[in-house]
C-alpha cells in the first residue's frame, strides 16, 4: 500500500482520504476538486502526527499515563491531560515534518501569508471524529515559527481533558485516535455571508444570498441584519434585493482574533453585492448542489473582488425530521435534567454556569449558557452561545423570548440546572423537548441559524393576518424573511434595557437626546424590514426588578411583586418625562414617513388610562386622530371593559395572553412550580378572549393576539374559529401558524358551502 505523505495539498485530496485528512480536510479537498474557488490550503496528515509520536518516543510515555485513569476523577484527568499536552508541546518536531510544513507554507506565498490552523480528529472506526468543542483552531497565524507552534498546539489538543473524557465515555481507544491539521489561507473578507443554493423550504430554483460587511461570522452569528438577495436560476436574474442597515462588522484584530467594529455611516445602507457578484455566487452554489445532489448551505467571502467559497454543507431546514440515527441515540442517551423546551433546535457544547452577569466574560462561542434566569445585560453573551438553560422561568420569560428570536435552542424552568450541571461538562440540549443529555448525542443538527428561517415564495395567503413578534432589532430581517404580514408586537424594553441605563438615568444626566436616538434607530430597523406593513410598537413595559441592575437602577423601588407593580402604561402616565422621550422617537419616525407605525399601550386596566395617554401625546404635538393607537388586553379588566375602550376610540386591541393568563388564573408566569397550571385554554381565559373578539368585530376594530398562546397552532385554530382578525406569533412559529390558519379558514368556508347546498 502506498505510504501517505506528511503533507497533502487540497488538489490531491479526495473524500476517500478522510482517514488521513479528517472531515474538514476531505470536504475542502472535494470542493476544490469540483472547481470551487476555495482558499489555498494543505493538510498535515494524521500519518505525520503518528510519525511524530513514534519518532519522539512519545507514544508509550503518553499512553501509559492513560492506563489507570478514571476520567470521572476530575483532578486526575486534568493532571494526565496537562502532562500529555506538555509532552507533545515540549517534543521537538522531527526535522523532516518541520521542513515539509515550512516548505509548503512558503509555497503558498512568499512565506508571510496569514493562515488559519484547524485541527480535525480522525479515528479508524469514525474517520471524521469531529467531536464538538474539542478541536483547536488558531486564526490569524503569520510566519513559519508561529505556524509550526500552532500545528503542535493542535496536536496537543488531542489530549485535552475534555477530549479524553469524551472519548472514554464514547468508548474510543485513544491509541487509534489521530489528528490532522488543515493550514489554510485566511480570507480577510471585506464582505461575506451565506447562501442557500435553492429555496430551503419550497425547493424552488431560487438562490437566496445574505451578505454584510467584514467577516461572515457577523451574518452567521446574527450580529447584523444582512442584505438579502434572491436570484432566479431559470430566468438568470436577480429578482429581489433587500438592503439592510448594517451597523456592525467583524474584522480581523491584529495578529490574532477578531473584533466588532461600527460600520461607517456611508457604508451602512450601501448594497453589499452587485448583480454580477450575485450571479457568480449563484453559479458556484449550483456547482456545489449538483455535485452533492442536495441543496447546500454555503459560506462565502469576497476580498479585493475575488469570491471565495469557504464552506458547503447540506441545508438543515426548520421542521426537518431528525435523522433516524439521532433518534436512536437519543433514546439511549442519559438525560441529566429536564425543563420546558422554550426555543427549538439541538446543540452540543460545554457548560458554562453564570451566577453573576459580571462573569459573562468567560462565555465562549459555542458554549451552553446555564444560569438561574437571564436578564437583558446577558444578551451579548446569549448571542454567542449554542444553547441556553435556565433554572427558572416559563415559555414567556426573558430567556425564552430572546432565545427564540436569536434562533438559539433553549430549555427553561429546569429548577436546578445550575447545581446539577458542571462547568466544562459536555452536554446536548434539545430545545424542543426540553431535555439536556450527557455528552454529544449523535451529530446534533445545528440550531437553525439566523438565516435559516426563510419562507416568502409560494407562501399561503390567509384572510386572517399572520404577523410576527420582534423584541430585538437584529432579529428583524429574520422576522421579515418569514413573509409575515407585519409586526404585531415590537417590545422596546429589550432595546432600552440593552442600553444598560434606565430612562431615569438619561433624564437625570441630561442625555435625553441619546435615549431618543437609540429608540428611534432601533425601531427604524424593524420598520425598514417591513416596508408598507403595519408595525405595532409597544410603549415601555419593564418591571422594576429588570431596571435594578442597570445604571440608575439604584433608585428603583423595591416591590414585593414587580409583576403587579409599577410597569406599563401606569408608570408612563406617572412619569411624563419617560413617556415623552418615547413619544419623541415615535414622532420623528412618523415625520420621516413611517406611517405604518402604530403604538400600543401595555397593562391598561381602565379606558381612562388610554384617554390620558392619548391626551398627553396630543399635548406633545402628535396628531392623535390620524395615527394608530391601540391597547393590549392583558388585564382581565380591559377584556371585561372592552366596549368602553372601543367607545374611547382605540384603533386596535391585542391579547397579551402571557399576562392575561397569569392575572386571570393567579399563576405567576415565571414560577416553574406552578407552570403546569398555567393553562392558556382555561375556560375563563377563553371566555374573556371570545367576548372581547366579538365586541371588537361589532365595532369593526382589528383584534389580535401577541402573547405566546398565539404561537400554538391549536390555539390559532380556536382563535380563527372565534373570529380573530390577526395573530402575531414568534418567528419560529410563523410557518405552522400560517398553515393552521389557512386550514381552518378553508374548513369554515367549506362547511358554510356545504350547509348552503344542503338547504
Ligand atoms: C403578554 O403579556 O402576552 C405580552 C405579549 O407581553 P409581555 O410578554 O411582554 O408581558
Ligand atoms: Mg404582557
Amino acid at each position: 500500500m502506498k505510504e501517505v505523505p506528511n503533507i497533502l495539498w487540497l488538489e490531491e485530496i479526495r473524500k476517500e482520504d478522510i482517514i488521513s485528512v479528517g472531515g474538514k480536510g476531505a470536504s475542502l479537498g472535494e470542493m476544490a476538486s469540483i472547481g470551487l474557488p476555495v482558499p489555498k490550503a494543505f493538510v498535515v496528515t494524521a500519518q505525520a502526527f503518528r510519525r511524530f509520536l513514534v519518532e519522539t518516543s512519545l507514544e508509550k510515555k503518553i499512553f501509559s499515563t492513560f492506563e489507570k485513569l478514571d476520567v470521572e476523577d476530575n483532578a486526575a484527568l486534568e493532571k494526565v491531560a496537562e502532562n500529555a499536552k506538555a509532552l507533545v508541546m515540549k517534543a521537538k518536531m522531527p526535522a523532516a515534518i518541520r521542513g515539509e510544513i515550512r516548505a509548503s507554507y512558503r509555497k503558498m506565498s512568499s512565506g508571510d501569508l496569514i493562515v488559519a490552523v484547524r485541527s480535525s480528529a480522525t479515528a479508524e472506526d469514525l474517520p471524521d471524529a469531529s467531536f464538538a468543542g474539542q478541536q483547536e483552531t488558531f486564526l490569524n497565524i503569520k510566519g513559519e515559527a508561529a505556524l509550526i507552534s500552532s500545528v503542535q498546539k493542535c496536536w496537543a489538543s488531542l489530549y485535552g481533558a475534555r477530549a479524553l473524557y469524551y472519548r472514554a465515555k464514547q468508548g474510543f481507544d485513544d491509541h487509534t485516535v489521530n489528528i490532522a491539521v488543515v493550514v489554510q489561507q485566511l480570507v480577510p473578507s471585506e464582505k461575506a455571508g451565506v447562501m442557500f443554493t435553492s429555496h430551503p423550504i419550497t425547493g424552488e430554483s431560487i438562490t437566496i444570498i445574505e451578505g454584510s460587511w467584514g467577516l461572515g461570522e457577523a451574518v452567521v452569528s446574527g450580529t447584523v441584519s444582512p442584505d438579502k438577495y434572491e436570484f432566479d436560476q431559470r430566468g438568470e436574474k436577480v429578482v429581489d434585493v433587500f438592503i439592510a442597515n448594517k451597523k456592525l462588522e467583524i474584522i480581523a484584530d491584529g495578529d490574532h482574533g477578531t473584533k466588532i467594529m461600527d460600520v461607517p455611516k456611508d457604508r451602512q445602507d450601501k448594497r453589499v453585492l452587485s448583480d454580477d457578484e450575485i450571479a457568480k455566487l449563484a453559479m458556484y452554489g449550483k456547482i456545489a448542489e449538483n455535485h452533492y445532489g442536495v441543496p447546500q448551505d454555503v459560506e462565502w467571502g469576497v476580498v479585493a473582488g475575488t469570491i471565495y467559497i469557504l464552506q458547503s454543507r447540506p441545508i438543515t431546514t426548520i421542521g426537518k425530521k431528525e435523522a433516524k440515527g439521532m433518534a436512536d441515540q437519543k433514546s439511549s442517551a442519559k438525560i441529566l435534567i429536564k425543563g420546558q423546551g422554550a426555543a427549538p433546535g439541538i446543540a452540543t457544547g460545554k457548560v458554562v454556569i453564570i451566577r453573576d452577569v459580571k462573569d459573562t466574560g468567560s462565555v465562549k462561542e459555542g458554549d451552553i449558557l446555564v444560569t438561574k434566569m437571564t436578564n437583558p445585560d446577558m444578551v451579548p453573551a446569549m448571542r454567542k452561545v449554542a444553547a441556553i438553560v435556565t433554572d427558572e422561568g416559563g415559555m414567556t420569560c426573558h430567556a425564552a423570548i430572546v432565545s427564540r428570536e436569536l434562533g438559539t435552542p433553549a430549555v427553561v424552568g429546569t429548577k436546578n440546572a445550575t447545581n446539577v450541571l458542571r462547568n466544562g461538562q459536555l452536554v446536548t440540549v434539545d430545545g424542543e423537548l426540553g431535555l439536556i443529555y450527557e455528552g454529544e448525542v449523535a451529530h446534533a443538527a445545528p440550531a437553525p441559524a439566523a438565516t435559516q428561517v426563510v419562507a416568502g415564495h409560494g407562501q399561503i395567503i390567509t384572510a386572517t393576518s399572520v404577523k410576527v413578534n420582534v423584541s430585538i432589532p437584529e432579529a428583524a430581517a429574520r422576522a421579515a424573511a418569514t413573509g409575515a404580514d407585519g409586526v404585531g408586537l415590537l417590545r422596546i424594553e429589550h432595546l432600552i434595557l440593552g442600553l444598560n441605563k434606565t430612562p431615569g438615568w438619561f433624564i437625570a444626566n441630561h442625555r435625553e437626546e441619546d435615549f431618543v436616538n437609540e429608540l428611534h434607530d432601533g425601531i427604524k430597523i424593524v420598520l425598514d424590514a417591513f416596508p408598507g406593513k403595519t408595525v405595532w410598537v409597544r410603549t415601555l413595559d419593564a418591571p422594576t426588578d429588570e431596571f435594578r441592575n442597570m445604571q440608575g437602577g439604584e433608585n428603583e423601588p423595591h416591590e414585593h411583586n414587580p409583576m403587579l407593580g409599577w410597569r406599563g402604561i401606569r408608570r408612563d402616565l406617572q412619569s411624563p418625562d419617560q413617556f415623552r422621550l418615547q413619544v419623541e422617537a415615535f414622532k420623528r419616525l412618523w415625520k420621516e414617513g413611517y406611517e405604518h407605525l402604530g403604538i400600543m399601550f401595555p397593562m391598561v386596566s381602565h379606558p381612562d388610562q388610554f384617554i390620558k395617554g392619548r391626551e398627553m401625546m396630543r399635548s406633545w404635538g402628535v396628531d392623535v386622530d390620524n395615527v394608530t393607537l391601540g391597547i393590549m388586553i392583558e388585564i382581565p379588566s380591559s377584556a371585561i371593559m372592552i366596549e368602553d375602550f372601543l367607545r374611547a376610540g382605540i384603533k386596535f386591541a391585542s391579547f397579551g395572553t402571557n399576562d392575561l393568563i397569569q392575572y386571570t388564573l393567579a399563576i405567576d408566569r415565571n414560577n416553574e412550580n406552578v407552570a403546569d397550571m398555567y393553562n392558556p385554554q382555561h375556560p375563563a381565559v377563553l371566555r374573556l378572549i371570545h367576548d372581547a373578539i366579538q365586541m371588537c368585530r361589532a365595532y369593526d376594530v382589528e383584534c389580535s393576539i401577541c402573547g405566546q398562546a398565539g404561537s400554538d397552532p391549536k390555539m390559532a385554530v380556536w382563535l380563527v374559529e372565534h373570529g380573530i382578525t390577526s395573530i402575531s406569533a414568534n418567528i419560529d412559529a410563523i410557518a405552522k401558524i400560517r398553515e393552521a390558519v389557512a386550514r381552518t379558514e378553508k374548513r369554515i368556508i367549506l362547511e358554510a358551502a356545504r350547509t348552503k347546498d344542503a338547504e
